[in-house]
């Protein structure tokens, strides 16, 4: 019997998982053993024995066999959540062609080998009354420690931990006394601490009207009938779409299982986290991208201890390594970053239903704008869909004007606000009422050119435009670049150069002009940057110390702001320019989402939409707040095209500091994939990039159409596996990317 190898990842548990191990498999195991089988193995020159798990085998090792060890044994227990995490590793490995490593990493949370330490606060949890009667019993009953502690958190609210203990000289146990006898709070880290407060403002469980009910209890039957098919929860914004996730939650919860919803980052607001904690308390947790590796990894740590029963967070919240995941929640299922863009790219909607499989949970997507994608597998039955028709408490639908631009510069107003949308603004003003103004500059920046040549500023690097700021530099929103703004056009030397479009800082200075007495904050990518600016600004205007908010995309996310009724888009078709087959799908959204900002409360809404193409299907149908309009309009030309999904599409794109370098790669490409397909598949390009240049690389694109997913992702694997052997990438990077949810 020839000897066979396996490939072993040694500790997944403790490591950056970079590599494998090669081992001989003992004969007794040779039939048995299979990929992602955990096995026991000597390991490191004391031989001790380490758990591992087995990534690849075959009939021969690049080393000598007899300096192989051998696997010392299989591990039984195929039920453990290491094993679960491989087997969905596994999983996105090949369904999204990238190497075990990468996916491992992804998956398995990474502990850090220096983890800084936790700095734990302490803080005043019981009322004044109570806080006296205790500090009084204390006391009384000669707790002088307990006392200290107390009185002192009565002055100050709260401490930090340490600091506390070592100026008080006390120890941990009376401190601990004090958290259990309902005085104080522990809190482990600065992303607990912005839950905090609502964890005393316990809310009543609100009942839930019959379309909820209804839902909720059909989900439920399914799971019990085994139907293990994705929900789709589709309604507008106000619907009710969270209440519905927490009840689910909740059952879970009783059966003592766990739920992870996921939530664009951007949405993963101080405002949204509250109201579950206010319903889950402490069992409530959240991550987000700020947040250490280490401070991820404890999260783990404890959702696997059972410490954390709920986690929120962005798709990565998905690697949760909960014992027993009852549910998935995927709020606003349609964003974008749902899909990872670097290696895997992974798309968490169907990375949650591949794990949901697994542990036999269920998946519940939600959105008032469904994905394509979605919205075709609900008509196909893949995917169960329940309508959620009424916004709660009879709140009204905002009214919409379209302003058309044109008719405005022919009317002789050069301004950036239309009559329409001024006199809206004087109005809500009036009315003390608050007003978000949010410019649509996806797809565009505020460039700078000259008007004499017409030249616009480019990065040297990436072929984008530079961005005037108002510290007079031109900055690179791709690479950071950045330079002093120029006097004279560098091409013709005219001295009409300029920033001609209009963004957020312009806004609020026209602003202030307009409405002088009128407070405004603003929110985008600069005035966000650091940690709890983002926070801070939502802050103020929520407490209504700002009149007007203007913002980017950032805006439009799941805020809910009762006082704000009116809605101002302006430059509404930007995104429907952008070179990408999903252009009038997101400009679709994002006009639909800003325009359900207003008016949430009893406060009845308006909204302006300010725009050069009134006539386009996407702006008319987000006027009239019509998704399946707009869905089926937009289907037809998804056929048409043969886009996803009503056909599946792959992008390859080669990347070269060299020109040629990605043009010649691509083109070989090209003709490898047309032989190994056959004359039946579309294929394009090779095209440059719409962005050719980005960080010094030059980019080209291939796109290869198929009916079935399927056969894209062999025709990936080998065209992959061809060029490893052709060395072609020496100096030229590849990548692919399945079904894009944006194109490069
Ligand atoms: P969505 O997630 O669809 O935007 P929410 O669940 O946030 O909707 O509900 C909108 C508002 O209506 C929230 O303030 C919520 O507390 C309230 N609400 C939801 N369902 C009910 C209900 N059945 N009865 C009373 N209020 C409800
Ligand atoms: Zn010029
Ligand atoms: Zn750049």
């Amino acid at each position: 019997m020839k000897p066979l190898y396996a490939e072993v990842i040694v500790d997944i548990a403790h490591a950056n998982v970079d590599r494998s191990f090669s081992y001989r498999i003992p004969a007794a195991l040779q039939e048995r053993l299979q990929i992602g089988d955990e096995v026991r193995v000597p390991f490191g020159s004391g031989n001790r024995t380490r758990s591992g798990y087995v990534v690849a085998i075959s009939d021969h090792t690049a080393f000598a066999p007899e300096a192989v060890k051998e696997i010392a044994g299989i591990a039984e227990n195929r039920e453990s959540i290491e094993h679960r995490q491989m087997e969905l590793a596994f999983w996105m490995h090949e369904h999204y062609g990238c190497t075990i490593f990468r996916a491992l990493n992804c998956v398995l949370p990474v502990k850090n080998k220096v983890r800084p330490k936790q700095k734990r606060r302490l803080l005043l949890r019981a009322d004044e009354a109570k806080a006296k009667a205790l500090l009084a019993k204390y006391r009384e009953k000669h707790m002088p420690a307990k006392a200290r502690v107390l009185q002192y958190l009565m002055e100050v609210q709260e401490a930090d931990l340490d600091v506390l203990m070592k100026e008080l000289k006390v120890s941990m146990p009376s401190v601990t006394a004090l958290v259990e006898e309902g005085a104080a709070e522990l809190s482990e880290s600065e992303v607990n601490r912005i839950t905090l407060p609502e964890r005393a403002a316990k809310q009543p469980v609100i009942s839930l009207s019959e379309e909820q009910q209804a839902a909720v209890k059909a989900i439920l039957q399914r799971r019990q009938q085994k139907d293990l098919r994705p929900s789709l929860i589709y309604g507008i914004t106000g619907s009710g779409k969270t209440e519905l996730y927490m009840e689910l939650i909740a059952r879970v919860l009783e059966e003592g299982k766990q739920a992870i919803v996921l939530i664009p980052e951007i949405a993963l607001t101080y405002q949204t986290v509250s109201r579950f904690v206010a319903r889950f308390g402490t069992q409530v947790s959240m991550l987000n991208s700020r947040m250490s590796a280490g401070e991820r990894y404890d999260q783990f740590e404890r959702a696997k201890r059972g410490a954390i029963r709920v986690m929120i967070g962005p798709r990565s919240a998905l690697f949760t390594p909960f014992p027993d995941l009852g549910l998935v929640v995927i709020d606003e299922e349609h964003e974008a970053t749902y899909k990872n863009e670097n290696q895997p790219r992974y798309h968490a909607r169907e990375t949650a239903q591949k794990l949901c499989e697994m542990c036999g949970a269920m998946l519940v997507l939600g959105s008032a704008t469904p994905s394509l994608e979605t919205f075709y597998a609900a008509e196909q039955s893949k995917v169960v869909l329940y309508r959620l028709t009424k916004r709660v408490n009879d709140a009204h639908l905002p009214e919409v004007l379209v302003a058309d631009m044109r008719k405005e510069l022919e009317r002789g107003n050069r301004t950036m606000f239309s009559d329409a949308l001024h006199t809206a603004l004087a109005e809500t003003l009036a009315r003390k009422e608050q007003a978000m103004l949010f410019i649509n500059r996806r797809g565009y920046s505020g460039f700078v050119s000259c008007r004499s040549c017409g030249t616009a500023l480019k990065c040297p690097h990436c072929d984008v435009s530079l961005s005037l700021h108002q510290d007079n530099t031109l900055r690179c929103h791709y690479c950071g670049y950045s330079v002093r703004m120029v006097q004279r056009c560098p091409v013709c030397g005219s001295g009409y150069i300029g920033a001609f479009k209009a963004g957020t800082q312009q806004i609020v200075k026209s602003l202030g002009q307009l409405f002088p007495e009128a407070k405004v904050v603003r929110m985008d990518y600069d005035t966000t940057k650091n940690k709890g600016e983002y926070e801070t600004i939502l802050k103020t205007f929520a407490d209504h110390d700002a009149d007007i908010m203007v913002g980017t995309q950032m805006i439009v996310k799941g805020h809910d702001f009762p006082k704000v009724t009116l809605m101002g888009i302006l430059a509404a078709d930007a995104s429907l320019f952008v070179p990408d087959f999903r252009a009038a799908e997101r400009s679709f959204e994002l006009l639909t989402q800003a325009a359900g900002r207003a008016g949430r409360a009893e406060r009845p809404g308006k909204v302006v939409i300010q725009t050069y193409q009134p006539e386009h299907y996407a702006v008319r149908y987000a006027a009239k707040q019509d998704y399946e309009g707009f869905y089926r309009e937009e289907m037809q030309y998804r056929r048409l095209l043969g886009y996803p999904p009503a056909s599946h599409l792959m992008v390859i794109m080669t990347a070269a500091k060299n020109q040629e370098e990605a043009k010649q790669t691509a083109e070989r490409i090209k003709t490898q994939a047309a032989a190994l397909c056959g004359g039946e598949t579309m294929i394009l390009g090779p095209s440059p990039a719409s962005i050719e240049k980005l960080k010094d690389y030059y980019r080209q694109m291939i796109y290869i159409r198929k009916q079935e997913k399927r056969a894209l992702e062999t025709l990936r694997d080998r065209i992959d596996h061809w060029l490893k052997e052709s060395e072609l990438l020496s100096n030229c990077m590849v990548q692919y990317d399945i079904d894009p949810v944006q194109l490069q």
